[in-house]
């Protein structure tokens, strides 16, 4: 918005004289020098409270000359009575203002189609400060989240409202993903996105994998809370794409592990999605998330994880063409661990392991195994090894990988479950309940994947507070 300068110039002259008098009065008082930082928080103080007061005139002022009759939702018809007051908490904190109210249908019910256009509820919070709240509960634990926008806002908001706010975003994230997986499920819906798709990525990226929250056991009705914590799998799932960062741009640690890799990659474009389910469902939001990036239709797909069979199952179901990555960190730590447990000194296991790893790293998988059948001192450990490789043997040509200039590490996942569960659901101070840790894990997925706005959106226009 631009302003006449002259206007504000005008208003800004009035609002320091405001603040002078506030101040000088103060001063007078206790004798002391204020600090910059407290003329800022007078002027801030004081252009909030201008603010809460114009926007209940402005709010005011929006409905100027009432209907005398409208139509009510149950099809009969409501009449005016009044200009009825109501009260608001927006981003300037407590706000009062009049709208026209209707009442007298025979369903009894009364209606102020102002609050209904603007997602207004006398005593609820507006979506202007809903999404603030929202925002600071996806990064901090409710608790914090409170003391983090008392300094923000200057007024206070619960940590209770805070969490419900925080929620209703995971909610609609969720009802989205809900539609996009009925979407994803019709023959008829996934045609018509065909005609219209022109951004079909040529190489795209997919990764899952899981990160364990902290359930609290609940009491159950009559009985007492169970002593043992829950540990839940919450579910991640990414999709990205990646580029070569260029050798003038890579860091002093990109160049290290340029010398060894080759190429380092830049991950972008993330779009994250995540849920405490089962594989079942949660494999319907792999494939729905999917139909949203176009993988189903990208020239190449690739997905790198770290090995859980849950994972490969999920994937060879519902992308059969995919190619399929064992993360090489992954691949490479196995060999590592069963190298500590089998040499004792570590002449032997450096020796043992710089030729190994070669092998892997040249995607010589079967002389890989044939290393690990010759550990015979530890059969167990080797036993475990041999099958993880064996198993994988296909999704470890790592020489070919590197040849098509793939990415061969799941960092990208790895950074999105730390980003997800860990900074968040793991908090201290967090507390949570399977849905409340779903419901801010997806609000957070949200933002993640640059989609915040568009929840902010859906949030402004809820009729009601939901
Ligand atoms: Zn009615």
């Amino acid at each position: 918005m631009n302003y006449n300068t002259e206007e504000i110039q005008r208003i800004a002259q009035e609002v320091a004289k405001l603040v002078e008098k506030n101040i000088c009065q103060k001063q007078s008082k206790s004798q002391e020098v204020q600090t910059m930082a407290e003329f800022e928080l007078a002027f801030r103080e004081t252009l909030r409270q201008i603010g809460a007061e114009a926007l209940g005139i402005f709010l005011s002022g929006l409905q100027q000359t009432p209907e005398s009759e409208i139509a009510c939702a149950c099809g009969g018809k409501l009449h005016y009575q009044r200009m009825r007051p109501a009260l608001t908490t927006t981003v300037f904190g407590k706000v009062e203002y009049g709208r026209a109210y209707y009442a007298g249908c025979s369903c009894g019910k009364g209606s102020a189609p102002l609050d209904q256009t603007y997602g207004l509820a006398a005593g609820a919070i507006s979506s202007g400060l809903a999404q603030l709240m929202a925002l600071t509960g996806i990064a901090f634990s409710f608790e914090e989240s409170e003391k983090w926008l008392k300094e923000f806002l200057l007024f206070d908001v619960s940590e209770n409202s805070i969490r419900s706010e925080t929620q209703k975003m995971g909610l609609l994230q969720q009802e989205s993903e809900e539609q996009e997986i009925q979407a994803s499920q019709n023959e008829k819906a996934l045609q018509k996105r065909l005609r219209k798709e022109n951004h079909i990525p040529k190489r795209l990226y997919g990764s899952i994998d899981a990160a364990k929250v902290r359930i609290e056991p609940r009491a159950r009705k009559g009985k007492p809370a169970p002593k043992h914590e829950d540990w839940r799998d919450m579910k991640v799932g990414c999709w990205y794409q990646a580029e070569a960062v260029s050798v003038s741009r890579q860091s002093a640690r990109q160049r290290q592990k340029a010398q060894r890799e080759g190429t380092v990659f830049r991950t972008t474009q993330h779009q994250y999605y995540c849920d405490i389910a089962p594989v079942d469902p949660f494999g319907k939001l792999v494939w729905a998330s999917g139909c949203q990036v176009s993988a189903d239709l990208a020239a190449e797909l690739v997905f790198v994880c770290d090995g859980a069979s849950w994972i490969w199952e999920l994937v060879t179901h519902y992308y059969p063409n995919a190619v399929q990555i064992v993360d090489w960190y992954h691949a490479e730590d196995r060999l590592k661990r069963l190298a500590d447990t089998v040499f004792p000194s570590l002449a032997q296991r450096q020796a043992w392991l710089a030729s190994v790893v070669e092998f892997l790293w040249q995607g010589q998988i079967e002389d890989v195994i044939l290393a690990c059948q010759r550990l015979s001192s530890q059969p167990e450990q080797a036993r475990q090894a041999l099958t993880y490789f064996s198993n994988n043997r296909h999704r470890m040509r790592y020489d070919v990988f590197r040849a098509q200039g793939y990415l061969i590490g799941s960092g990208t996942i790895e950074s999105g479950c730390k980003q997800i569960v860990a900074q968040r659901l793991k908090r201290s101070g967090a507390q949570w309940i399977v849905e409340g840790a779903v419901l801010t894990a997806k609000a957070r997925a949200a933002w993640l994947s640059g989609t915040w706005h568009s929840l902010c959106h859906k949030r402004a226009r809820l009729p009601l507070a939901i």
